[in-house]
Order: structure tokens, then sequence, then C-alpha cells
């Protein structure tokens, strides 16, 4: 049992760990948790980043897992490692001798949220986490991203975020995990690592799954993980133009109701109401009347994740995901939300319908591209950074320097809002302030 920490250390440690944004964007919660568990398993097909910061930071990532621990209060540590990733399970385990902390290979499979990841290990045990109370333990877990807690451990020892190890893959020369210097281009970044063959190819911020696509003068920001490049005409890009009233209508003539969409729903295997199938079939019925005539079913789309996983299982290539969030979506401007978060319950047969990362990668059409190397292969720093000046809720940050003003590399560029749970800016470089723009972003130039 850790010797308890005095809670005014606690306190001051606490105001400097808020603000730390996910792969979703969302900040991370710091609750009190019995178990904390760091995930090192990447969930987007083709990514590595979380292997790579691991591979390349494993004393940090030890040392942020120790300080998140520590504010929530957890009696257990856990690190769920990739059980692909051997030679990284072989040195973590080698950090971590005679520690308190426990090393839990995982299948690498999608997606891999913190209640996903919680469930599987419900499902499959870990050594020394008996089936019962490890399930009541489970439920009531922390998860924490390697690159959170590699970021916590900075944040602790009073150093800034200033970089992103970012995967770079799908259509490019060397797919690689690049160390870039906050505020770069992404259009940079895809170019650092051998560009793409096809000039009207699609940059997806985070992923094809996760993430969506972003133009190349976006910038890497706190919450990037990894950049996937898809030719312009691959399958998966076919339908995102298509409407949802024209979704719908396909839906509708085409559904054969097989149920497949709902059998491997990701909501649905972790215990919620949602059945796609359903939702696609009244959303049929109901579309365009009044709230009032909505069929109980439609509730069920507050539920979804957003993961997608749907359209990759539909033997017909409809896409359940989009009718379903486009239901979801309408029914909070009509006011009606969830009273209170799904319990995870998951269902009896979740093991033998979770899908594998190797088996997505297939079902995207993304088998052509090679997974990249998952060690930090170069750093990209460019002439021109734009640091954002909103934070991750769109608040805007207090700029404290001007244009034309002269920075070093960890100055303070713009402190985020009292209360606003977000971040302060510093400079990625040293450099001099071009402009300053509150939807823009702080313009650098890089000396
Ligand atoms: S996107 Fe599809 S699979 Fe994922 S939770 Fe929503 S309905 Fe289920
Ligand atoms: S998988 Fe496709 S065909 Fe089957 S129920 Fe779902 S939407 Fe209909």
């Amino acid at each position: 049992m850790p010797a308890p920490v005095p809670s005014e250390v606690l306190e001051s440690l606490r105001s400097r760990l808020t603000g730390l944004p996910g792969s979703d964007g969302r900040i991370q919660s710091l609750r009190p948790a019995p178990l904390l568990v760091g995930r090192v398993c990447d969930d987007e097909p083709l990514f590595c980043t979380e292997a790579a910061v691991a591979r390349a930071w494993p004393e940090r990532l030890l040392r942020g897992l120790g300080a998140a621990g520590m504010l929530c209060g957890a009696e257990r540590l856990a690190l769920a490692v990739d059980e692909e990733q051997s030679e990284l399970l072989v040195a973590l385990r080698r950090a971590t001798s005679g520690s308190r902390v426990e090393i839990w290979p995982v299948a690498p499979r999608v997606p891999l949220d913190a209640d996903c990841l919680l469930a599987d290990l419900m499902e499959r045990p870990p050594p020394r986490l008996p089936a019962e109370p490890g399930r009541a333990l489970l439920g009531r877990a922390l998860v924490l991203d390697a690159v959170v807690l590699s970021d916590l451990a900075l944040i602790v020892e009073g150093r800034p975020l200033l970089h992103r190890a970012v995967t770079v893959c799908g259509l490019v020369g060397r797919p690689s995990v690049l160390l870039c210097a906050l505020g770069t281009p992404l259009g940079e970044v895809v170019r650092s690592a051998g560009g793409s063959s096809d000039p009207s190819g699609v940059i997806f911020h985070n992923g094809l799954l996760a993430g969506a696509p972003a133009p190349p003068d976006q910038s890497v920001e706190l919450h990037t993980r990894g950049l996937l490049v898809l030719p312009h005409d691959h399958p998966a890009l076919a339908h995102r133009s298509v409407p949802v009233d024209d979704e719908l209508r396909r839906t509708m003539s085409a559904c054969g109701a097989c149920r497949a969409c709902s059998d491997g729903c990701t909501a649905h295997l972790l215990g919620a109401s949602l059945e796609p199938h359903r939702v696609l079939r009244a959303a049929g019925a109901a579309w365009g009347r009044p709230a009032q005539s909505l069929d109980a079913a439609l509730l069920g789309a507050l539920e979804c994740r957003g993961c997608g996983l749907c359209n990759t299982a539909c033997p017909s290539g409809l896409r359940p995901a989009t009718v379903v969030d486009a239901v979801a979506r309408r029914l909070r401007q009509q006011g009606t939300e969830l009273c209170r978060p799904t319990p995870l319950q998951p269902h009896g047969d979740r093991g033998g319908r979770r899908l594998s990362r190797r088996r997505l990668v297939e079902r995207l059409g993304l088998s052509t591209f090679g997974a990249p190397d998952p060690t930090i292969g170069g750093a990209v720093l460019p002439a021109e950074l734009r640091v954002a000046a909103r934070g991750p809720g769109g608040a805007p940050r207090v700029p404290v320097v001007r244009a034309g003003e002269p920075v070093a590399m960890g100055d303070l560029l713009a402190l985020a809002p009292a209360g606003s749970g977000g971040l302060d800016v510093r400079s990625p470089a040293p450099g001099r302030v071009l402009s300053i723009d509150p939807d823009d972003g702080i313009l650098l130039s890089v000396c």
C-alpha cells in the first residue's frame, strides 16, 4: 500500500494536471478509481503512436502512471499492452520489475476506448485478477492512454508540452511515426513521411474510424495521434458525401434486416439497448414526422458511440452509422437526451463478436498499406507553426505576446481562460510571432 500523499500536494498537482485531451479531443478525467489502467495499444487501424511513445520513453510513461495513480487514489496500477508488440512487452516487463505496476497483454481489437478495453479485460481476466472481484474492480477502473500518461509525467516535472508523436500511414512514401512540433501543418507532416503520390489524396486526422478528413493547413494539436492518407478514389470515401436522406432511402430499399450491424454493434455489445437495424427501420417510418410519433427504438441512437463498425459489417454495403448518427442529432435538437450513461454490462457473446484490428484493416480496404515501425522515426519542425488559440472546448485563450515579438522555446504564448479546463499554450520552438487571431491561431516563424 503506498504512503498517503498530503492533500495540499495532491491539490497542487491536480491544478496542474487538468486540460489534457485524449485522442477524441475530450479532456481526460482524473476521477477517484481503485484501479488505473494505462492503455498501450492503438485502436485505429495502422496507427502505432501509443506503442512508439512507450518504446521511446518507458520511464516517462511509468512516472505518468504513478502520478495519475496517486491523484486517483488507485491501489492497483496496470499497463494494458498490445500483445503483438512482443519487444515492447519485454521492455516494459523489465522496466516494471519489482514495482507494483502489472503488465497485462491485450489483443488488439477495435474499437478500444476505455469501456471496450475494460470489457475485454472482464472477458479475459489478466493474471492475479480473478473473475470476481476483478470484474467489480474493472467496473470502477479508470483508463488513460499512453500519450496522456506521458504528458502527465512532463507536467508533473514542470516541463511544457511542445510536441506530438504522430503516426503517418496510408498512401505515403514512408509510413512512420514522427515527432512533430505542435502547430505543424498536417500537409508538412505528410511531406516529411515521403509525401503522397495522389495530389488529391485525403488526409484523415486521427484515422478513419474516430477521425475526420482535414485540410493540409490544419495544425498538429495536443489531441493529434495520427494521419491516414487515402487516395481520392478509395472506397471508404465513396459514401461520405451522400446526403442522409438519400442514405435512408437506399437503406429502406436494400436493408434485408439481417442484423449483422446489430450483432457487431459496439454499444449493443457493451450493454446498450441500441440495435442499429431497428433504428433504421423506425427511422424509415418516422422520418420527417413530429417528435411525439417517434418509435422507442429510435432512442437507442442516443447510445451510439460513433465507432462506425456497423458500416463495415453490412453485407449490402449500407451505412447504418450515418442514419443512426442523424437520428441521434435530430433527437438532441429536439431536446431528448439520455438520463444517465449506459452501465457497462457486456453481452454474453461479445468475445466472439469482437473485431480484430487485422480484420478491420481488411474490411476497410487498408490491407495494401503497410503499418509503420512502432518507433519514433524522425522529427518535424517547419519554417512556420500555427498554434491553436482556442482550447478543446472552443474557448479562446488569452494571448500574452504581440505580433513581432521574439519568443524562445517554451515561452508562454496564451493563457487558458480560468475554469475552462484547458492548457496554456507555449512556443514549440524559438522564433517570432507573426500574427495572432482567435480563429486562425498564433502564427510563428521559426528561427
Ligand atoms: S457506429 Fe454503429 S456500431 Fe458503432 S455504436 Fe453506433 S450503431 Fe453501433
Ligand atoms: S447489416 Fe445492413 S442489411 Fe443487415 S440489418 Fe444492418 S443495415 Fe440491414
